[in-house]
């Protein structure tokens, strides 16, 4: 990866605004846009934090009328020299300035590099920088507290204090260590254990809330099952405010993930294989009910829709066709009840008629609820990259073995888990580890160009 200061540019909006910034960074991004920019006084000359009115020129000829925001180091995103330029958002003068920024001697940049560079210039952590990526694609309001919380480093700061714990009970053990021949324990035992115990607690903590930090950020994922004719497709219809054609034709319902989505109250919800409900052709029964017990498998919610025509005269409700594993939730929701308007429901079994809109509204409330975004709204740490999973796996899988064999492990194997702990969870926010080229290529490159 580059680690150079040269002067990078790039587009920093989407095309089609009526105004267009560009980006420059860079030892030299001042003096390269002077090259190009004429003010009343050369950029070079300005204050960090000011804007400059000016035109950028090619020679006698004008391109545009612009405003240039001065940034100097290390009061900027990047931690470099930086300017950003507000033009008028053609794509012919975004071109022609990014043309002539790099005949200036700037170069495209790489995707993500200008985080790269924040993230090599201490700026931000991994962590942080991912919720930048996350910041920018988040749909919904939970989705953008959960980037704006990681962003402003919450969690990075959480693990920041796990790991200083842990460093600490590290380096007391190495330390008995190097007294090894005068037989003394500066680390008490039962107080280790505890602490190490506590920590292990902490980081369970942090991989359950995946499953919440994966729905805000992914969309919570439901399916609808039920017998045919239950009503799946009119609710789904209904559910999502629209009255599209039911899906019959083949070509249609060949395309495998159809999913659509609707935002309740913050919280965007992902209805799984809807080209499986809305498959109400004969032939494609048996490939719809396969499909089904597929979605069925990867939601979180499944709302059972029954029909009240197959409930008895003593209120029973026919039992799901399907088990479910003890992280999902089920909604039990009889429908059509404009049809038997005097049936008395068991207690949270909801009664709707998805054709007439009737308790939708109640429907809509119970879905919201089967997410709690309590802890979002509290500011505690989510976890929502799989990557941070995945680090916070390997580092409970190294705590559970320095606990299981806590009595019988010599003192330098028993530090050696516990970095091997510390390192997992530095992995996660880059910091008191190396963090490799590769991985974080595979983190920038999900960036597009600009940021
Ligand atoms: P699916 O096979 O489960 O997708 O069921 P559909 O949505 O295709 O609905 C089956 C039939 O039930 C259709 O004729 C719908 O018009 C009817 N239906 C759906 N919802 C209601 C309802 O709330 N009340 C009544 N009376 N009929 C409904």
């Amino acid at each position: 990866m580059m680690h150079d200061h040269d002067t990078i540019v790039a587009p920093a909006t989407a095309a089609g605004g009526a105004l267009a910034v560009i980006r420059l960074s860079g030892t030299d991004a001042l003096a390269v846009c002077d090259r190009i920019f004429k003010g009343r006084t050369p950029l070079a000359e300005a204050k960090g934090y000011t804007v400059h009115y000016g035109r950028i020129m090619e020679g006698e000829r004008t391109i545009d009328d612009v405003l240039a925001s001065v940034f100097r180091a290390p009061h900027s995103y990047t931690g470099e020299n930086s300017v950003e330029i507000s033009c008028h958002g053609s794509s012919y003068i975004v071109s022609e300035i990014l043309r002539l920024t790099q005949a200036a001697g700037a170069r495209m940049a790489e995707p993500g590099e200008f985080t790269v560079r924040a993230y090599l210039a201490g700026k931000l952590d991994l962590a942080q920088a991912e919720a930048v990526a996350d910041l920018i694609a988040s749909s919904s309001q939970a989705a953008h507290a959960l980037a704006s919380n990681q962003m402003r480093g919450g969690y990075s700061a959480s693990l920041e204090t796990l790991r200083e714990k842990l460093l600490y009970l590290a380096s007391l053990l190495e330390l008995e260590l190097d007294f090894s021949e005068e037989d003394v324990e500066f680390a008490d035992r039962q107080a280790l254990r505890e602490t190490l115990e506590q920590i292990g607690r902490s980081i369970d903590g942090l991989r359950r809330s995946f499953a919440l930090g994966n729905a805000i950020k992914e969309g919570f994922a439901v399916a609808i099952a039920g017998a045919p004719n239950a009503g799946k497709s009119t609710l789904l219809n209904r559910l999502l405010n629209d009255d599209r054609a039911l899906v019959s034709d083949i070509a249609g319902t060949t395309r495998d993930v159809i999913e659509e989505q609707t935002n309740i109250d913050g919280v965007v919800f992902r209805f799984l294989d809807t080209a499986g409900i809305r498959a109400t052709d004969d032939r494609l029964e048996e490939m719809g009910i396969r499909r089904t017990l597929k979605s069925i498998r990867r939601a979180q919610l499944i709302i059972h829709l029954v029909s009240a025509d197959t409930i008895g005269p003593d209120g029973s409700i026919p039992q799901p066709g399907f088990t479910l594993n003890p992280e999902q939730k089920l909604l039990t929701v009889v429908n059509k009840i404009d049809t038997r308007p005097t049936l008395a429901l068991p207690d949270g079994v909801i009664g709707i008629s998805a054709r007439e809109g009737t308790g939708i509204d109640t429907l809509y409330h119970a879905l919201r609820e089967c997410v709690d975004t309590q802890a979002l709204l509290d500011g505690d740490p989510v976890v929502s990259h799989s990557r941070h999973l995945q680090a916070l796996s390997q580092a409970s899988e190294a705590l559970q073995q320095a606990l299981s064999a806590f009595d019988s492990l010599p003192t330098d194997l028993l530090a050696e888990e516990i970095r091997a702990v510390t390192s997992a969870l530095g992995s996660i926010t880059g910091r008191g580890t190396i963090t490799s080229d590769e991985i974080l290529i595979n983190i920038f490159s999900k960036f597009c160009i600009g940021k």
